[in-house]
């Protein structure tokens, strides 16, 4: 896995300043406890210059995330709007992932956060393909022995820091094993989601995608792609989905602001349909970048501009 591509500038609390100035105090709430909340976007090249995906929908979700773990964010969703457009900008940015986290900063030693400050930081950087320069030839993944946590215990449908434990696991054992990626089951032994991705089974020309009753995150890149497929007449379902369902797929993907759209040729060694990216999968990936790119004309309003 590459290092991030340090850029010039970044947003912190307020103000855009270099890189490396942009510090933490080490005893940050959010440091010791997970106390904080972020989102993940992405922008792309378009013929009207560089545009971010779904931006609305993503500070929505972070403000929604925020207000769960009762953090209140002292700037308004247009402020981190045209902060992140800005850093496109400032840094002459075009294919890039967006990251703003918002978090308890340095108070108090208490759990209980109250009086803590709400720091916010938003950074935009170059990034390619997720998992990978081969990803989108297919990802060859494990069932992880990690299991998701249940809603009960965390919400799953929030982006906080310390809930990315589970993954980190998760994704630590599948590298080891010598995987791209993980899939979680959940507590009850049904299929849940990829580390930081959502996931789709292609079952006889269907689309099958789980829900949060599942435990996953209900991703904006699964939505996107479950509007797409009604678009395009490709049949979809939200269903429970077993790991036989996986182990019998015609094909598998994931789906996620990070991996997009991306192909799973094999599951623990075994290949999924013929090893390679899937026509209904294909199909679908094609329309998605076709979306994102801005070339059409039906979704361009999931795109913004700097102005
Ligand atoms: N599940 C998890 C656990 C994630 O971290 C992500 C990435 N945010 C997703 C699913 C996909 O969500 P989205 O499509 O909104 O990026």
């Amino acid at each position: 896995m590459a290092p991030f591509q340090k850029v010039e500038t970044l947003w912190f609390n307020g103000a855009f300043v270099p890189w490396d100035s942009a510090r933490v105090h080490v005893m940050a709430h959010g440091l010791h406890y997970g106390t904080g909340v972020f989102e993940g976007l992405r922008s792309y090249e378009t013929a009207d210059g560089p545009a971010i995906f779904r931006l609305d929908d993503h500070l929505t979700r972070l403000f929604a995330s925020a207000e769960l773990y009762e953090l209140e964010i002292p700037y308004s969703a247009a402020e981190l709007a045209s902060a992140s457009l800005e850093l496109l900008t400032r840094n002459r940015l075009t294919r890039t992932y967006i990251r703003p986290i918002a978090f308890f900063d340095a108070y108090s030693l208490s759990v209980w956060p109250r009086g803590c400050p709400v720091s916010v930081a938003i950074a935009a950087m170059p990034l390619g393909l997720y998992l990978g320069d081969d990803a989108m030839q297919g990802v060859r993944v494990c069932l992880s022995s990690v299991r998701r946590f249940d809603a009960s215990v965390i919400p799953t449908t929030a982006k906080s820091c310390g809930q990315y434990v589970n993954s980190v696991r998760a994704v630590q054992e599948a590298m080891r094993r010598g995987f791209d990626e993980a899939i979680f089951l959940n507590q009850r032994g049904e299929v849940a989601e990829g580390s930081g991705e959502n996931l789709f089974v292609v079952q006889g020309g269907t689309i099958v995608t789980n829900d949060v009753a599942a435990s996953v995150l209900p991703g904006i890149t699964r939505a996107t792609v479950l509007e797409l497929a009604e678009m395009l007449g490709i049949p979809s379902r939200v269903a429970p989905i077993t790991v036989e369902d996986l182990r019998s797929a015609d094909e598998l993907f994931f789906t996620g602001t990070a991996v997009e759209v991306t192909p799973i040729r094999d599951l623990d060694g075994q290949a999924i349909g013929d090893g390679r990216p899937g026509p209904v999968t294909s199909r679908l990936q094609q329309a998605y970048f076709d979306v994102v790119h801005g070339r059409d004309a039906r979704y361009r309003h999931w795109l913004t501009r700097p102005a």
